[in-house]
Parts: structure tokens; sequence; C-alpha cells
């Protein structure tokens, strides 16, 4: 009789779990995205819009919100690699290690784990798809930037789909005579899509694929660097967006035995190291946009889909506030109109090209000096129109250009020190506009936040460490009674035997 208790009860257990079976599971990681990265976008879109406050991105409004903890085996401060290795693997492991312990030991990934239950798996970012936090659900090694190895790790993993800018390292750098990761990719039955068009017309015959932006490398593009898709501040129309990867993974991924998706929106990290609110915020609403995507999906599957959201760490210690005054003028970041480092390449590339010997025969190329910079720094940030500049603010752009043509005798002394960067030092001034500041352009220990909704979204509440959250997945998506689901029902319960 015991026996029979026991067995009613697993089987109650087993009806009861199977019924909560996160069968479709989306994983959003920000790189990057700390508490004040979320809350800064929504004060930036509601100065934009004239209010105080906040206007909400979509994630925010999800029905769960937690925090996780990011310190690594190393350090206080994690860096991407052993963030990602914990949000991926469940294991705390140093700096630098991708998908190993502590000890150099290989762990499991969850996308591992769930492909070995049948899941179809996707592994997408807005960076190259060798970068660390990718990296951590298909490879395991030492160092992060061994590139190559980590690249050569991707096809073998078996997963269905892969997106990103590309590979960071497609040649092995000491044996340039060795197949390019994009054909050791092609020979392991990958099929490599360039851009949203060539997607499209691949999507149907490919049987498994990796998705990458169309621009980079033009004629040499299998041995190019591809580091990441542009910022979404800078982006032309036919670069690709986070939205339209999350679209083609959905689209892509086989369905039949559930999938598990990482999604990671790269480059907001990039835009917090660069210390560029703007860029950075930009790429948070790039991610709300493609977590858009997935909901659609949820909705069309509520009772079988999860989807969580949260980030690797914090970059850059963004305060929203500074100088002790409460003035905080997040709208005044809104006239710029490049990144920061597009800007700043944009007029080293704009000089140049003005002092190049033309060919023979060629016109001379037209001259390129300080009142054409000062118009740019008017397009791109509304300097010296719709915001003044101080003398130290002016002086500190004109050392810029003083440094690019070869005037160094002529830099004078500013509070921006020795910043020669157009780009840093035009942020910087809109920072102080905006009333915003940061303490680095590292990384800090921050908590970052954590979201959720759909099946046992409920368990992403409250404090936790980043280790648990890939357990949490996990569990979810295979719930440990699995996989006996039998037809007939419980008979009555008889608790005592007399
Ligand atoms: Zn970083």
């Amino acid at each position: 009789m015991r026996k029979l208790f026991i067995s009613l009860a697993l089987l109650c257990l087993t009806l009861f779990v199977s019924a909560q079976e996160a069968k479709y599971v989306f994983y959003f990681i920000g790189d990057g995205m700390g508490p004040n990265q979320v809350l800064g976008t929504e004060m930036y879109l509601a100065e934009k819009a004239g209010k105080i406050g906040y206007s909400p991105l979509f994630f925010t409004k999800f029905p769960v919100a937690g925090m996780a903890r990011t310190y690594s085996k190393s350090n206080g401060i994690t860096d991407s690699a052993a963030a990602g290795t914990a949000l991926a693997a469940g294991v705390k492991t140093n700096n630098s290690a991708v998908g190993v312990d502590a000890a150099k030991k290989p762990v499991m990934s969850i996308a591992k784990t769930l492909q070995s239950k049948g899941r179809a798996i996707a592994i997408c970012t807005s960076v190259s798809i060798d970068h660390a936090t990718p990296a951590c659900f298909y490879a395991n090694v030492p160092n992060r930037k061994s590139y190559y190895k980590i690249g050569s790790q991707l096809p073998e993993s078996g997963f269905d789909f892969f997106a990103g800018a590309g590979f960071q390292s497609p040649i092995d750098k000491n044996n340039p005579n060795k197949p390019s990761l994009y054909s050791k990719a092609e020979t392991a039955g990958y099929t490599i899509a360039r851009g949203w068009a060539d997607f499209n017309e691949k999507k149907a015959t490919a049987k498994k694929m990796i998705l990458v932006q169309e621009k980079d490398g033009l004629k040499n593009r299998d041995f190019k660097a591809a580091s990441s898709i542009p910022y979404e501040i800078d982006r032309d129309n036919d670069d690709l967006t986070l939205a339209q990867i999350t679209k083609a993974a959905i689209e892509f991924t086989p369905k039949e035995n559930g999938f598990f998706m990482m999604i990671e929106g790269g480059m907001i990290d990039w835009g917090c190291h660069n210390n560029d609110a703007l860029a950075a915020f930009h790429e948070v609403i790039e991610m709300d946009e493609a977590i858009k995507i997935a909901y659609q999906f949820y909705q069309e599957h509520p009772d079988s889909t999860l989807i969580v959201i949260t980030a690797d760490h914090e970059t850059g210690g963004l305060s929203l506030g500074r100088d002790g005054d409460y003035t905080l003028n997040l709208k005044a970041i809104d006239a710029q109109q490049k990144s920061g480092y597009e800007f700043n390449k944009m007029v080293r590339s704009r000089y140049k090209k003005s002092i190049k010997e033309p060919e023979e025969g060629k016109k001379k190329p037209a001259p390129y000096v300080w009142e054409d910079v000062k118009q740019d720094l008017t397009d791109y940030f509304g300097f010296y129109t719709a915001t003044e500049l101080t003398d130290d603010e002016n002086n500190a752009l004109m050392n810029c250009w003083y440094k690019l043509s070869g005037n160094e005798k002529k830099i004078v002394s500013t509070s921006f020190g020795e910043e020669y960067d157009f780009g840093v030092v035009a942020t910087k001034i809109l920072d102080k506009r905006g009333q915003i500041a940061w303490t680095t352009r590292g990384h800090t220990a921050a908590n970052v936040p954590v979201y959720a909704i759909g099946v046992g979204a409920e368990k992403f509440n409250g404090w936790q460490d980043n280790t648990e959250i890939p357990m949490k997945i996990l569990e979810l998506a295979t719930p440990k009674a699995r996989p006996e689901i039998k037809e007939e029902k419980p008979e009555p319960v008889v608790i005592f035997e007399q």
C-alpha cells in the first residue's frame, strides 16, 4: 500500500510538473546592462517626450523582477567570460574563462544539456559569435581571447542556429593555412547566410545555419574580423538588427521538441565601455525590440514559453546625477546623432582623405580644416548652436584637432586632461549637460536586474546569484519527473494502512 501511495504521489507530481514545462525558452542577456542602464533609458525616453519620470520599456512591464549578484570566482568584479559561464552553466569561474571551471575543467552549458534532451538550440548576439557571452554556451576554453579555438568549437556543438556579426578571428593567426571558420562550419553542414535577404533565400533549404552581418569584409569576407553589428544609433537600413536576428531564430529553429534560445544585446556593454550614454541607451532599446518579437511567440504559446532577461554585469558605473545638483537633464544627450566612436572615426578619416596626395592627373582633395570639424560637431552633437561651449570645452576639442593635424605645440591644458578622441570629449561634454556621470571605463560589481514572464517565471523573483538563473531555467525546461506522462488518471489516494 505504501508503494502504491508513493507511486501515486509521484504520478500526481509528474502531471503537476509536466503541466509547467517550459518547452520554449528565450534567454536574453544584456551585456553590461545594470539597473541604471535600464532606468536611464526609460528616463531618457520620458524626458525626450517632455515628461519627468520614466517611459517604460516593454520588458520592464513583465510581471516578475528580481536582482542577481555577479561576482566571479577570481574577483568581486566579473568579466563577460566568467559571468557568461555562470549564466550558461551555473558555475562560478575565474575571469577570462569560457565554459571551464577554476581548475580549467569544461563545464556543461544548459544549451548542451537541453540539446541532449532533444531541444533545438539557437545562440544569437549583436557582436561576434565567438565573443565571450555567446561562446560560453557552446565552447570550453580557458582564455576568452582564443577566438579561433572558440570558433572551431562552434560547428562541433551541432546547435541549430547561430547569429551575430561574424567571427572575430576567422583565420588561425598562428597557422593561416588552416581553413577559415566559415569553411569549417560549411564542412560541418552549416549554411552561412549573409544578411536578412540572404537568410530569406536560404532558410527553406538550410539544415543548420549561421546568420552574419552582410557588409563585413566584402571580397575577403571569409578572412576579415567581424567584431560587431554597428551601433543602433549608427545603423544603415541594410544592417542586421537584433529584432531581425530574433525573428530569424524563431523562424528557422525546429519547434517540434521545443527550443532554447540565448539572445545577447552585446553592445550595451561597448557603449558603456566608451562611456557613451546615448549609444548604450539605444542598444537597450534595440534589445527591447528583440524581446517584443519573443513576446509575440509567447502570446501564441503562453502555456509552454518562458522568457528570462538579465545581464552579465554592469559596465561604466553609470550614475544618473552628478555634482550634487538635483538637475538630471537627459534630453540634453538627445542632440547626439552618432556614437562617439563612429564620430571620431569619421573626423579622422575625413582629415586623412584631405591630406592624401592625389593620384596623377586627379584633382587635389578638398581641404578639411578646424571650421569643418566645428561644422561636424554642430551636425552630430549640436555644439556651437543648440549647445554653447565653455572655453575649456572648446579648447579640449581643439586639442583633439591639434593632435590629429600635427600641431601638438598648440595644445593647451584643460580639465579633460590628455584626451584627444573627438568622440570621448564630445560625449563627456554632453554628460555634463545631461548630469550623467561614469566612474570607470570598465565593469563594476553592481547587481543586475532579472525580468521574467511565462512558465515558472515567479522563480526569478527576489535576490539570487547569477549561477542560479540557468539552473532555474533548466529545471523549468526539464521538470525532474519527466518524461513519463501516463494517460490513466490516478486512483484515490489511501494515506494510512491499517
Ligand atoms: Zn565589457
